[in-house]
């Protein structure tokens, strides 16, 4: 009866997804609508067009679309790199020596290293058919810029990337490759903006933060003519261009007739998770299947795990809509985590409805077991991942060993995010023995709610 199981189950290309799909459609509960950060009105499309790209502000604000097409351009450019494979890992699960089915779905195989080039050329598409010049952005750990730089060369649109000033010093090979593709990038804060000047007059020697880059970039795309900002990750419109993970997986799983039991994924911003999970998730909520899902977040930033369900800002300079989210509060400040990309202070809004219904568990991990989970899986699986891939491994690596106990065959799918290449520093640490953790402790929470905006709207429980 059940065949025989490839290492990898690759999609033809005439099998890959033709459309992106849009989970909100299928939720009972809607996320909440964006907020205007100073009148706290609810935004439409035209409160958002001097900022975000037309096409993209629809997909945003559509909750009821079920299926949004691909269009042909985006799907030629995604034929360069996907499908993305989806891997057996019997090596994983023979070192463990465990009965449960280990499968891992690889967005790693391009040169920015990680799904977030999914987005990046869909957006960098719909800008360029609005007829801008170009984008701006804000970069942490270097893979959202890297992605955006290569999506834009190959569209021919002009890239300003907003690099945080510490990664910006700590990984010049990142900063080198958005520069090969014709970016340009600026140390965040800067003095080229309003918000740079203020945050490096009340902050000097700051070596910035993702929410300073975020309102530096935003700036700049509403004050420059024919360009707009573009955001990697917690938006609703990044979670549906990422949906092409999980509809890849779901369909290379249902040739096999693989139903996974349980689906992890990382979260910083919760675009690669809640891509990943989306299909999964409508059936879940139709009630067609069920499945555990469990969100990994870094124990020093802990937005879905210890965070507040409240309005808050998306960026330390209070420009960005307000979203409903779990969240640290904007003012929150993780610790110096080597997972660059899960130090977000928020989460995706529809992720975060999904929690609170109770739908999607959240936990948390430790840096140092998170790499030594890397390690071992570098070792037997030969793909050196991203720190912030590693979070997902290590939760399944746990699973994996629960089923050694149980005996149970249990099938665990997870995210593997991508490669880890640019972030020897983190390993060399681990290597060293010199990687701490850091959990912030109440009081630093504490510290952090302070900064949640003080409206109506967080008063109702
Ligand atoms: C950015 C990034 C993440 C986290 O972002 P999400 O929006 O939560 O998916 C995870 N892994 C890698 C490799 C990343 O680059």
């Amino acid at each position: 009866m059940s065949k025989k199981i490839p290492y990898k189950i690759y999609l033809s290309e005439e099998e890959l997804p033709t459309h992106w799909y849009n989970l909100r459609a299928d939720m009972k509960n809607k996320p909440a609508p964006l907020l205007d950060p100073k009148t706290h009105k609810v935004m439409g499309y035209e409160d958002l067009r001097p900022v975000f790209c037309d096409e993209l502000i629809k997909q945003e604000l559509d909750d009821t679309t079920p299926y949004f097409e691909i269009p042909r351009e985006i799907r030629d450019f995604y034929k360069m790199y996907r499908p993305a494979p989806l891997v057996r890992a019997y090596e994983l699960e023979k070192k463990l020596n465990t009965p449960a089915h280990i499968y891992y779905k690889f967005e790693g195989n391009n040169t920015s290293g990680s799904h977030k080039l999914n987005s990046a050329i869909a957006q960098a598409y719909y800008a360029k058919n609005q007829g801008l010049k170009g984008v701006t952005t804000e970069t942490g750990a270097g893979q959202w810029g890297t992605a955006l730089s290569m999506a834009c060369a190959y569209l021919g649109l002009d890239c300003k990337v907003f690099m945080v000033k510490c990664s910006y010093e700590q990984k010049p090979f990142r900063r080198e490759v958005m520069r090969t593709y014709g970016a340009s990038v600026t140390p965040s804060p800067s003095m080229e903006t309003a918000v740079g000047r203020e945050i490096n007059e009340r902050f000097p020697g700051t070596t910035g933060s993702l929410g300073c880059a975020i309102s530096e970039a935003v700036e700049v795309a509403s004050n420059t003519e024919g360009y707009r900002y573009v955001l990697g990750s917690v938006l609703n419109q990044v979670m549906l261009h990422q949906s092409i993970i999980g509809l890849e997986a779901k369909a290379a799983l249902d040739k096999y007739n693989v139903k996974p039991d349980i689906i992890i994924g990382c979260a910083g911003g919760g675009s690669n998770l809640g891509g990943l999970i989306a299909p999964f998730m409508g059936e879940k909520i139709k009630g067609n299947a069920d499945y555990r899902f469990i969100a990994v977040e870094p124990a020093s930033c802990p937005s879905l795990s210890r965070g507040k369900y409240v309005y808050d800002y998306c960026d330390t300079g209070m420009v960005c809509p307000l979203s409903k989210m779990y969240t640290l509060g904007s003012g929150f400040i993780p610790a110096a985590s080597h997972a660059g990309g899960l130090r977000y202070h928020g989460m995706n809004s529809t992720l975060s409805q999904l929690r609170y219904d109770g739908l999607m568990e959240a936990t948390t991990v430790k840096q140092t077991e998170v790499f030594a989970s890397a390690v071992e899986f570098a070792k037997c699986e030969g793909i050196l991942p991203a720190p912030e891939s590693s979070h997902a491994i290590h939760v399944a690596v746990n699973e994996a060993l629960k089923c050694k106990e149980t005996g149970e065959e249990k099938v665990i799918l997870f995210g593997l995010t991508g490669t880890g290449y640019f972030d020897m520093v983190s390993y060399q640490k681990f290597n060293d023995g010199i990687m701490k953790d850091y959990l912030p402790t109440d009081e630093d929470l504490e510290r952090g709610f302070a900064s949640l905006p003080d409206m109506a709207e967080n008063e109702v429980k």
